[in-house]
């Protein structure tokens, strides 16, 4: 099937776009062009919105129930193609196969989590109050706009569209520009899983298409996964029309290392933990916080643990880093690397271009030492496979730089002493902290403090954001 795409999923069904601009997509381990993708205008835009409202009150009036099915079928239509979405992923944005394969092999698992909330959920509740009784009913908040990055299309996507469907919305997908030919399978996954015409819809393109659909007034929430630049963007849109948002935003996640760690024990973290996705990814524990009394020792530790992930073709499965998404990108951490140096911090591993990979957009796995928490490589979030590690000399010294951020999304404390370090992650001023984990298990809320962002998705309560209470209450007559 050809990877340059004409049409656009709207209304259950392939159309044409009105647009005529189009964005190449280009793999970046070969740096050739891919395939291509229509870059959608307003009145793309507002053809979804409005397939996705009318769509809304016969889904939204169906029984939760029949709506897990729904999620159910989707899940298992997505297993169906799941090592097809998994390759190109990996294409589109360098994901080594064997984490991709591993990325998309958790996606049926959220949508089967979704259809459990689904099936759990009752819309009416009768409250007793000291004036008469009340029934709170819970409403979808109507057409939902899921716009998400290129690190994690497909899982970021099933955070946003699961929870919404369950709850009795629709919803307009855009994906990023970087990574949409995943979404034409998506939308081959909701055809095959008889999904109502209207309920999801796809658009693709680039900025400026996430700017309308924000703006359209079509549009009832807006859930968010990307930079803190356009989430701040989204957010003041979205207050023009008092439209919900959920931002998903960015991180500079610190890891503190206790006195006690085991070095071989944290080891599987500096690639899942600390550089996975090649360092893209928001949670990732990029600023490490090492006892003084062992500095040396862990510094050494992480320069030979970054050195040996695998890195190359992403074809191969038992590479374990690969380029990084585009030549901007690499550009981006190729200057924040320069700027350490500059600002003086030493780099005590990578700083270059990986030898022998003369095409694709790598960097080395690269290490800074002698870093300040003042520095911009220690507060500024970098996206590619740069830590910094810094010295503390008490926990309480290591909690307030941890702490001293613009960001509070993630963060980690590795000990054998699983109690201690539950009580210092305890002071993290961030949505979640793993203690001697880096695994975040979908049942419970994820979502950042400060600019890392707003609301939570996930867990339990993953369907109140698409959801607006309406009070009716009674006295008798
Ligand atoms: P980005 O913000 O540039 O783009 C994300 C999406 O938003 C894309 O679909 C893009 O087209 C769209 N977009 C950009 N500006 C917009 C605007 N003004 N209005 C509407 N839509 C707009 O981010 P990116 O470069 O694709 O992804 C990297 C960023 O995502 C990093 O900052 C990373 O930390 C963050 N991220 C956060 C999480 C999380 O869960 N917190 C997860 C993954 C990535």
């Amino acid at each position: 099937m050809s990877n340059h795409k004409s049409q656009l999923f709207i209304d259950g069904t392939w159309v044409p776009p009105h647009s005529t601009a189009r964005i190449p997509v280009v793999n970046p381990a070969t740096e050739e062009e891919l395939g291509s993708i229509p870059d959608a205008d307003a009145i793309d835009i507002d053809a979804a919105v409005v397939a996705a409202k009318a769509a809304g009150p016969t889904w939204a009036n169906r029984d939760p129930r029949e709506r897990a099915e729904v999620l159910r079928r989707i899940a298992d239509e997505f297993e169906a193609r799941a090592e097809g979405i998994a390759s190109i992923t990996s294409q589109q944005n360098g994901t080594p196969i064997s984490i991709a394969r591993a990325m998309h092999s958790q996606v049926p698992i959220q949508y089967r989590y979704f259809a459990d909330l689904a099936e759990s959920f009752e819309p009416e509740s009768l409250v007793e109050t000291a004036s008469g009784d009340a029934v709170v009913r819970l409403d979808p908040v109507g057409v939902v706009a899921a716009i998400t990055p290129w690190n994690g299309p497909q899982p970021l996507a099933a955070w946003k569209i699961g929870p919404a469907l369950a709850a009795g919305c629709t919803v307009v997908l855009k994906p990023a520009a970087e990574t949409s030919l995943d979404s034409y399978l998506f939308a081959e996954v909701l055809e095959a899983a008889d999904l109502p015409a209207g309920v999801v819809n796809i658009v693709t393109g680039g900025r400026e298409t996430g700017a309308e659909l924000v703006a359209n007034p079509g549009v009832r929430k807006i859930a968010f996964t990307g930079s803190p630049r356009a989430g701040r963007a989204i957010g003041a849109a979205a207050a023009q029309d008092f439209k919900r948002v959920t931002l998903e935003l960015g991180g500079k996640s610190a890891a503190i290392l206790l006195e006690d760690v085991d070095l071989e024990a944290f080891r599987p973290f500096v690639f899942s933990g600390c550089t996975p996705n090649t360092g893209q990814t928001c949670r990732a524990f990029t600023r490490i916080f090492a006892p003084r009394a062992r500095y040396e020792e862990i510094v050494d530790f992480l320069a030979g643990a970054l050195k040996d992930i695998p890195m190359g073709d992403p074809t191969d499965p038992a590479n374990l880093h690969g380029p990084l998404v585009n030549a901007a990108q690499r550009d981006r951490v190729e200057s924040y690397i320069r700027l350490g140096v500059e600002e003086g911090a030493r780099i005590v591993t990578g700083g270059g271009r990986p030898a022998g990979l003369e095409s694709g957009y790598y960097v080395e796995p690269t290490l800074f030492v002698d870093v300040t928490n003042d520095m911009r490589i220690a507060r500024e979030e970098i996206f590619g496979p740069v830590l910094v590690v810094m010295p503390y000399d008490t926990v309480d010294e290591a909690v307030a730089i941890a702490n001293d951020s613009e960001f509070g999304l993630s963060g980690g404390v590795f000990s054998p002493d699983a109690e201690r370090a539950t009580a210092i992650a305890r002071r993290f001023e961030t949505g979640s902290v793993g203690v001697n984990s880096s695994t975040l298990p979908i049942e419970t809320p994820f979502g950042g403090v400060k600019s890392s962002g707003l609301g939570r998705e996930l867990g339990p309560g993953s369907l109140d954001a698409y959801l607006e209470s309406k009070t009716i209450f009674r006295q008798p007559a």
